[in-house]
This record gives C-alpha cells, structure tokens and sequence, in this order.
C-alpha cells in the first residue's frame, strides 16, 4: 500500500493544487500567499457556525477579484494555512485543525468527495518519484506546483534513470547535495526565463473554459526537429522566439542532470 501522503507530506510544505490553489489568471507567490493569509486571518476569527461560514464565503468571493484560469475547477475559499507557522495549505475545515470536528459539509464539494480525492500524481508517480519531490523542496508554492506535475517529474528521473543505470535510490537523494539540486530544478516551475506569457498552467493551456495540452512547434517555428527536453520544456510552459533561446533552455537542464548525476555517483556505493 502505497503510505506517502503527497498532500500534506510532513510538517514543512504541503499541496491544496485540486481545491484550487494555483486555479487564477495570475498564480504568483505573492498573489497566493496574501489570499491565504487573508483567509486563514478571518477563518480563525469566526465563530463555528453555519452563519458565520456564510459571511465567510460571501466575504471572500469578494476578495476574488481576478478570472480563474478554468472555469470548471472550483476555487475553494477554505483552502488557507493550517499550522502556526503558516508554512502548510491545507483544508480550514478539516478535523485535524478543528480540534476533531469535520467541517467540511460546509464547502461546495462537502465532506465525503473531499475526503476520498487522489489526484493522478498518487497513481502515476513511483515512490521513488514521491520521496524525491518531497525531499526537494521544502516550501508549498513550489511543491504543489511541482507534485502535480507528473510530466515534469518523470521525464526528469528517466534520463537520470538511464544515465546512471539504475533506479535512484531515496536514502541517496536525501543528501543535502542532491537535495540542493533538486530544488534549483524545481524551482524552474517559478522562475523559467522562457515562460509563456499566455494564460498557462505547465503544459495547459486555457481558451474559451476549455483547456487543451500545449505543444512546441519546433520544426514550423525554429527550423529545428525537436527536442530532448521536450517534455520538460512543455511543462515550464516555455515559450521560444530563436534556437539560440531553445538551445540555452536545454543547456539549463542538462546542467541540473548533470549536477544531480555527478552528485549521484559520488554517493552511491
Ligand atoms: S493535487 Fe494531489 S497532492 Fe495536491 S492536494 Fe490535491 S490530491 Fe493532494
Ligand atoms: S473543503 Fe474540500 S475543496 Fe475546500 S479546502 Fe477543504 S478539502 Fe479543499
């Protein structure tokens, strides 16, 4: 059975991408983070009753100033910070924060789909995948941008994978060297120079409340094949205007495969 909870994982970082969180035109930390903070403010000001989520709710629709990135995907407004340090997203209504009582039948999905939601990373990711994302990063915005990225994950540990000759090995990618890298890697999903400036979200894009899957058109724009990364590229959401751009995109992530191979090999007996 497979024990690795990728929502909240341990007491440094967590995910709440399904309530919603990253679901906004503009999905930049800062943005994020002031809504959360927002919300867990006047969520652990109320008084638990039915009346006051309701206040709650009408209060925070009117924060919600800005278009959501897909229509579909319910924007929960209980998703906040669930620990003193507010370092973990999590569900405002959960038992574990209110002192045992489950609240969430007061949220649009209610209790029970709330409770028994997967997301695919659980299904698609290997254990190996999970512990290296989990040890990688110790901060919600990037993790939950990055464990729910299957594509940008796994392409990843392939060609690590296949470099090295074997399946990386979770005591080996604890280390803080590799660790280190990992978070440079991952930390692409926030900083990529070569992001599109279209309503994106990693290799989603959004036109008329439908999203469709991205796709780079290498030959027809660039004059070239492909790409090796392509996969990866896809999922920063990248955007290129000349190979010289594309060809400096790859080298930013042969040098992390690189980094993390030679670290590897240092470490492992
Ligand atoms: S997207 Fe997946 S990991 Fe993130 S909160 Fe939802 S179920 Fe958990
Ligand atoms: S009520 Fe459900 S959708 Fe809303 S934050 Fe909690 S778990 Fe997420």
């Amino acid at each position: 059975m497979d024990s690795i909870h990728l929502c909240q994982p341990d007491n440094q970082k967590s995910c709440g991408a399904c309530c919603g969180l990253y679901n906004w035109d503009d999905h930049s930390r800062d943005i994020l983070e002031a809504l959360l903070h927002k919300r867990t403010d006047l969520f652990q000001s109320l008084e638990i009753d039915s009346e006051s989520f309701n206040l709650y709710k009408t209060e925070m629709s009117g924060l919600s100033l800005q278009s959501k990135l897909f229509e579909t995907i319910y924007n929960c407004e209980f998703l906040g910070f669930v620990d003193e340090k507010r370092k973990r997203v999590g569900c405002l209504l959960h038992p574990l924060v209110n002192n045992g009582k489950d609240l969430r039948d007061n949220s649009f999905y209610g209790k029970e789909l709330c409770a028994s939601h997967e997301c695919p990373s659980y299904t698609y990711l290997t254990q190996e995948e999970k512990k290296a994302v989990i040890y990688g990063t110790d901060e919600w915005y990037t993790y939950g941008l990055v464990i729910t990225d299957i594509d940008f994950v796994k392409e990843y540990f392939k060609i690590i994978n296949n470099t090295i000759g074997e399946t990386i090995k979770p005591e080996i990618i604890k280390r803080p060297e590799l660790k280190s890298v990992l978070s440079d890697y991952f930390r692409l999903k926030q900083d990529w120079e070569f992001k599109s400036k279209s309503r994106r979200f990693g290799k989603y894009y959004f036109s008329y409340s439908e999203y469709h899957i991205a796709k780079l058109a290498y030959q027809k724009e660039l004059g070239v094949k492909g790409s090796p990364f392509d996969k990866i590229l896809v999922s920063l959401a990248s955007e290129f205007h000349s190979t010289d751009e594309l060809r400096k995109a790859e080298g930013i992530i042969q040098a992390s495969i690189d980094r993390f191979v030679e670290r590897y090999r240092t470490f492992s007996p």
